[in-house]
Parts: C-alpha cells; sequence; structure tokens
C-alpha cells in the first residue's frame, strides 16, 4: 500500500491558494478570450473594437480567395440579378445607391437589375433608374398573397401585440408594412416568379453608400468557391423584436434534428459572454445577426425543405406580427443552423455603409471610408458583433 498522505488543514490550504494564484495569473496575463488562433498565427479580435482595424489577419481567416478570380470581361456572367425592394418614394435614395454600386462594380460586369415593389413603379421611377445603368433593368410588383397578412394572424392579438412593443421602444414596431417587409424577405421574396429563373442575388437598398472597386465577379467567387451567404456587417438585434423566435426555433431544432448543419455556427448564435443580457432577453440567442440589408446570397438555400420547413414553421408562429421578428435574426439563424459555416463569407474588401454603420476597409481601392470605422453615431461601437463570428465560426 502506498504511504498515505495526511491532509492536513494548512497544506490543503497552501494547495488551493497556489491554485488560485496559478489560475488568476493565467486568466490575467496569459489567457485572452478575445484571442483566436489561426494557422500559427495568434490574432487579437480586440482590435475589432477599436478603430481603425487591421482587416489583414481577418481576411485570412475569410479569404480572400487565393485562387482565380475574375475581372471583367473575363469570364461568363453567372445567374445572378441586383435586387432592390424598394418605394415609389425612395427614388433618390436608390439612384444614390445605384450610382455607387454602378461606379464601383457594375459598369465593369453589367448584371441585371431587379427593382420589386408591393405597387406598381411609376414612370418616373422607371425612367430615372433605368437612366442610371446600361444593364438590363426590370420592374415586379410583388403577388398579393406574397405580401398579405396570412389569414392565421389575429388582428386584434396583431394590435394588442404592437402597442406592447411601441411601449418598449421597438423600432417600426406599429409599422404594418415593415413586419410585411419582413416576412417578405425571410420568406417570400425568391418565391417571385421574375427571380425564378436566377440563383444569385445582391440584394441593395436605397440609401447605402459603397466605397471600394470591386474589380472582380463576386458571383462569380460565390459560385466558384462554394460559398452559400456574404455579408459585411454584425450587428446586435433588440432582443425584444425577437424574444419569442429562438423558442420557435428550439421547437423547430426538436421536430427537424436532420436539418441541423454538422459544421454550424450554434455556439456563435447562443454565446451569451459578449451581451449576457441580450441572449437573456433574446431566451438564448446571442441576436448577433448579419445585417441583411447587404446580402450577396444563393437562392438554393432559401428555395431547399430545410429553409422551406423552417419558415413554415416560424410564420405559422405569428413572431412576424405579434412580435417584429425581422428578416436579418431569421437568415442569420438559418444560415447557423442549417448551412455549413465555412459557406459563410466576410466581404471584407466591400466598402459599404447603411446608416448608422460602416464597414471601412484598409485599402486603396476604398475613397470616402476611414478605414476601421464601424459607425458614425455615438455610443454603437458596442453594437458591433463581427467579434462573435470570427470568434466561433474560425475556430479551427
Ligand atoms: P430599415 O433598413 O430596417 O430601416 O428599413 P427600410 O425602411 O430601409 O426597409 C428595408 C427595405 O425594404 C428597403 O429596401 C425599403 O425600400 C424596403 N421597404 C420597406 N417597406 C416597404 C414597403 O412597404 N414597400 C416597398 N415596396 N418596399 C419597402
Ligand atoms: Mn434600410
Amino acid at each position: 500500500m502506498a504511504a498515505a498522505v495526511r491532509w492536513r488543514p494548512a497544506r490543503v490550504l497552501a494547495l488551493v491558494a497556489g491554485f488560485a494564484l496559478a489560475f488568476t495569473l493565467y486568466r490575467g496575463l496569459i489567457y485572452d478570450p478575445d484571442t483566436v488562433t489561426v494557422g500559427d498565427q495568434k490574432i487579437s479580435l480586440k482590435k475589432l473594437k477599436g478603430k481603425p482595424f487591421d482587416v489583414d489577419p481577418l481576411m485570412k481567416m475569410t479569404g480572400p480567395p487565393e485562387g482565380k478570380l475574375y475581372g471583367p470581361g473575363e469570364a461568363e456572367r453567372v445567374n445572378a440579378t441586383l435586387l432592390s425592394l424598394v418605394r415609389n418614394e425612395e427614388l433618390d435614395g436608390i439612384l444614390q445607391a445605384m450610382g455607387d454600386l454602378e461606379r464601383t462594380f457594375n459598369s465593369k460586369f453589367n448584371y441585371p437589375w431587379t427593382f420589386i415593389n408591393d405597387v406598381p413603379f411609376t414612370e418616373k421611377f422607371i425612367r430615372a433608374t433605368r437612366a442610371k445603368t446600361k444593364a438590363e433593368v426590370f420592374y415586379e410588383v410583388i403577388p398579393k398573397e406574397h405580401w398579405e397578412v396570412p389569414a392565421w394572424i389575429n388582428p386584434d392579438l396583431m394590435k394588442a401585440s404592437s402597442d406592447l412593443l411601441l411601449e418598449q421602444k421597438v423600432q417600426y414596431s406599429a409599422m404594418r408594412s415593415y413586419h410585411q417587409m419582413c416576412r417578405w424577405n425571410s420568406g417570400m421574396f425568391y418565391k417571385h416568379p421574375a427571380l425564378l429563373k436566377y440563383r444569385w442575388y445582391w440584394r441593395v437598398e436605397p440609401k447605402v453608400h459603397f466605397f471600394c472597386d470591386v474589380d472582380y465577379d463576386v458571383f462569380r467567387y460565390m459560385q466558384d468557391y462554394n460559398k452559400t451567404y456574404g455579408f459585411v456587417i454584425n450587428i446586435y438585434d433588440s432582443p425584444e423584436s425577437i424574444a419569442s423566435l429562438w423558442p420557435a426555433t428550439e421547437e423547430f431544432i426538436a421536430e427537424h434534428p436532420e436539418h441541423i448543419h454538422p459544421n454550424n455556427a450554434m455556439r456563435w448564435l447562443t454565446d451569451s459572454e459578449n451581451r449576457p443580457i441580450h441572449n437573456k432577453k433574446a431566451n438564448g440567442y446571442s441576436t448577433c445577426h448579419f445585417w441583411s440589408n447587404f446580402e450577396i446570397a444563393d437562392m438554393e438555400f432559401w428555395r431547399s425543405k430545410k429553409y422551406e420547413d423552417y419558415f413554415n414553421h416560424l410564420d405559422r408562429a405569428g413572431g412576424f406580427f405579434y412580435e417584429r421578428w425581422g428578416d436579418a435574426p431569421v437568415h442569420s439563424i438559418a444560415l447557423g443552423l442549417m448551412e455549413d459555416r465555412d459557406k459563410i463569407h466576410w466581404f471584407h474588401d466591400i466598402g459599404y455603409q447603411h446608416i448608422p454603420y460602416f464597414n471601412c476597409p484598409n485599402s486603396n481601392k476604398c475613397k470616402g471610408c476611414e478605414a476601421g470605422r464601424f459607425t458614425d453615431g455615438t455610443g454603437l461601437d458596442q453594437e458591433d458583433c463581427r467579434i462573435n463570428w470570427f470568434k466561433y465560426a474560425h475556430m479551427d
């Protein structure tokens, strides 16, 4: 038998104190939860929160692709359209966004534009937008059944809910058309008859800015490198607008475990370290999402059975109207759960602004965008959650 160790209280105390000291030193001096190791490099993601940040290390995690990119005229166009849901009253704003995108990208590649509206476009809108590009332009109206509030939504409950959300200061909560727009962008746009012939789209909103020359065909990049979804900005959502979205998602996961991708981004979706209160109020979802006013993506994902099942589940749950579920968290959760996270691409090189946030690369291809700048509002830097995406989706 081994000699018995005598556990004298003093010895135990010394041992515990030793461990505590070692642990404190490790947490304080060596371990940095905001450091990610990529290959043999250690990258501090804290840089992301300051400005300007150096995008180069992050680029190594997500691209740019080391293989072939195609410049203007070097390859056939792929099956894609620039896509804008827009109102007639937003003509000036869409002309500004179009001007930027034509100057930096599309004058070189000539992808067709598709404008979509819930009412017909005016002659004035058509004339002015057509004059802004040499590419083809299409003007489409949304089929009524894609836009209408579904029959199973109870109008009284909708009104009561919207009053409640208004009290909680949820933006747009009393604006019925905003709810309709979010639902349409979640589960309808890719079903529009005029879009069925396309696979890829680049979503463009009125008043957004593009700052950097993009000299390669981004759609071809997506196709050639097997990507599903491209984003530029990752931010937190208002948890009050989606209080029951995660619980509804959990029901869906329980019903359809077969739809969950083995290389998912669950840890990104459920992070509670960076903003615990958001996670709590959103009942388990971090609220970090791809900001969907910019999307370059593959409609095949939205047209898949798994996404259709998810959208129908959410639609029946009613949160597009009883809460104010946005298409951004809906798209983000669907991608985070059901797509290979390596098929999601950060377009670090596309300089972009939708008020109040920016994506500003450090590059001489960009004009009018201060490298690393995230916001022009005060106190909004904490809304940036790109850090989470890199931390949890690019761990290995
Ligand atoms: P925000 O970015 O969340 O503040 O919302 P926006 O007002 O920018 O709306 C998002 C997108 O949907 C923009 O492209 C709008 O032009 C479009 N949109 C919003 N509501 C409507 C609507 O009722 N009809 C049409 N045709 N477009 C809309
Ligand atoms: Mn907008």
